[in-house]
């Protein structure tokens, strides 16, 4: 008996929203799959994500470079344990080069509005063209958007002011007095990088930090030939330090030893500063590890430079020349540097989606962005989400987890082209247990032990992966239940 031929799988129409680091992870994993068609909407000009956003002095990954990389594209010759941002964007910019992804981008092209309605996806362009696809993956990063703060007196000022992710390079810095306002991963990250170069470095604080001292050497000649020459090395590697962070992970999740030795490190450490009121003055009120955990090995020198200064009181106002604090001291400066974070919760934004019966994202989220497994939202047929709410982004190689979401989104399109369906969302059952599921392993976690951090969500609750990244990955490559499959296009 002959059997019937085969029919070939079909070829998804594929939009992804975002050319930044998990942007080109998903196209490249539906590339290696075989699929073609695929758009990636970029509205800036060059990939890169928050690698190109990010310019200011001292930046670095603070995850290990051998570990912050795809593992399909290792680069053996990385300059440091933490690379320079520079070389990190360069890294992106050259996996778009060398895996033939830059023809699939669409560059200065913002997707304004995205609609779905008979089975595929209609977007709709700052260019005012539009595009149906079968299926819309949004690539456009958590900590995207900048977060001014509301100080009084600030447009006044007479010098130069900016965000830490909108740099100005056209301001000279060296022998200037530069203010830096926050001191979160990036406050921390500019001290280090502007001590010594700027005249004067003084750091308005207005809650301590733990920092985990990890020095940062260059690698060798020799251990670059090492790893061109051996690349299974790098695989090595890259597993040897997924453990390390599944451990950190552990300490983060769970009390116990785990937590009480870096708590232990972080304290040791903080004793490296000899002046009791300063070292008092850098004390954090909180629990290590409760908001992100610093990685430096730099600042509590840079903070016992005499030309770094480390202020506490509160910022009042700002007049032409400085910050007037609240007790009414002026400290003169040429230069603000703002290092006061992003709005972590502005998913997708200001994109305008609208999912089945036109069901708008704002009204899906009116409580705060939730998802299904991290990558998924009901109403939302055959859109998927990369670094999507509570991932297990606390500390975490972020290019590992968009490896793991964009492995589970290609199970999906793949049943797609095989016809399995035409649509597939988690159904709202099965988001609202899995948040209920969250919500209650949130207790144990390191992020519910007394601070403010943009880890939580308006209502307080972290938004977070509660469990471990490894949990994370055998859940996306083992379930998918609570999807619900339609073999029709629309549903009714
Ligand atoms: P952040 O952690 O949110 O810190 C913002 C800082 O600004 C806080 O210290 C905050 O004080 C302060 N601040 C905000 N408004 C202020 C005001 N009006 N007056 C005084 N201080 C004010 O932001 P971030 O440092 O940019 O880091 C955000 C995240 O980016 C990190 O947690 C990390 O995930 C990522 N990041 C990663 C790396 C890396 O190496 N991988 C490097 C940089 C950033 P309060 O704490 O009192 O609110």
């Amino acid at each position: 008996m002959t059997q019937p031929a085969q029919q070939p799988p079909r070829n998804p129409r594929i939009a992804i929203i975002g050319a930044g680091m998990s942007g080109l992870c998903m196209a490249f994993v539906l590339r290696r799959a075989g699929i073609t068609d695929i758009t990636i909407y970029e509205k800036a000009d060059s990939v890169g994500g928050t690698w190109r956003d990010n310019t200011y002095p001292g930046l670095s990954c603070d995850v290990p470079s051998r570990f912050y990389q795809f593992t399909f594209a290792p680069k053996p010759d990385w300059s440091h344990v933490f690379s320079p941002g520079a070389e990190i964007r360069d890294y992106f910019t050259s996996v778009a080069r060398d895996h033939d992804l830059e023809k699939h981008i669409r560059f200065g092209t913002e997707v304004v509005h995205a609609e779905f309605g008979q089975g595929h996806w209609r977007l709709r362009t700052s260019h005012g063209d539009t595009q149906e696809v079968d299926f819309l993956i949004s690539a456009t990063g958590i900590l995207h958007h900048p977060r001014y703060p509301t100080i009084q007196g600030l447009d006044d000022f007479g010098g130069a002011v900016f965000h830490s992710a909108r740099w100005d390079h056209s301001v000279p810095l060296r022998g200037k007095r530069v203010a830096v306002v926050g001191t979160g991963s990036t406050g921390v990250q500019i001290v280090c990088g502007l001590a010594g170069t700027a005249g004067r470095v003084e750091l308005f604080q207005r809650s301590a930090q733990w920092v985990l001292p990890v020095p940062n050497p260059s690698y060798t000649r020799f251990g670059k030939t090492l790893h061109r020459r051996f690349p299974k090395l790098g695989a090595r590697i890259y597993e040897s330090y997924r453990a390390g962070f599944q451990f950190l992970a552990g300490a983060l999740i769970k009390p116990g030893k785990r937590r009480r030795l870096i708590g232990a490190l972080c304290r040791a450490n903080l004793r490296t500063v000899r002046d009791p009121k300063l070292r008092e003055a850098l004390t954090p009120d909180y629990q290590p590890m409760c908001r992100r955990l610093i990685f430096s090995g730099r600042f509590y020198r840079a903070m016992q430079r005499p030309d770094v200064g480390l202020v506490t009181e509160n910022i009042d106002h700002v007049t032409s020349n400085g910050i007037v604090t609240t007790d009414g001291r002026l400290h003169e400066v040429d230069v603000i540097a703002l290092a006061t974070g992003f709005d972590a919760h502005a998913f997708l934004r200001p994109m305008n989606l609208v999912g089945e019966n036109g069901r708008t994202i704002d009204e899906a989220w009116s409580d705060g962005p939730r998802a299904h497994l991290t990558v998924a939202l009901p109403d939302f047929p055959n859109f998927f989400m990369l670094m999507g709410p509570h991932s297990p982004v606390g500390n975490y190689s972020l290019t590992a987890i968009a490896e793991t979401q964009a492995d589970h989104i290609l199970g999906w399109v793949d049943r797609w082209r095989r016809g399995e369906f035409a649509t597939v969302a988690p159904t709202r059952q099965a988001t609202d247990a899995f948040n209920t599921e969250m919500r209650s392993a949130m207790p144990g976690t390191v992020w519910t032990t007394g601070c403010t951090s943009w880890y939580l969500g308006k209502d307080g609750v972290p938004e977070l992966w509660p469990w471990t990244p490894g949990a994370h990955r055998t859940r996306l490559s083992t379930d998918t239940s609570g999807y619900d499959l339609r073999v029709t296009a629309d549903r009714p």
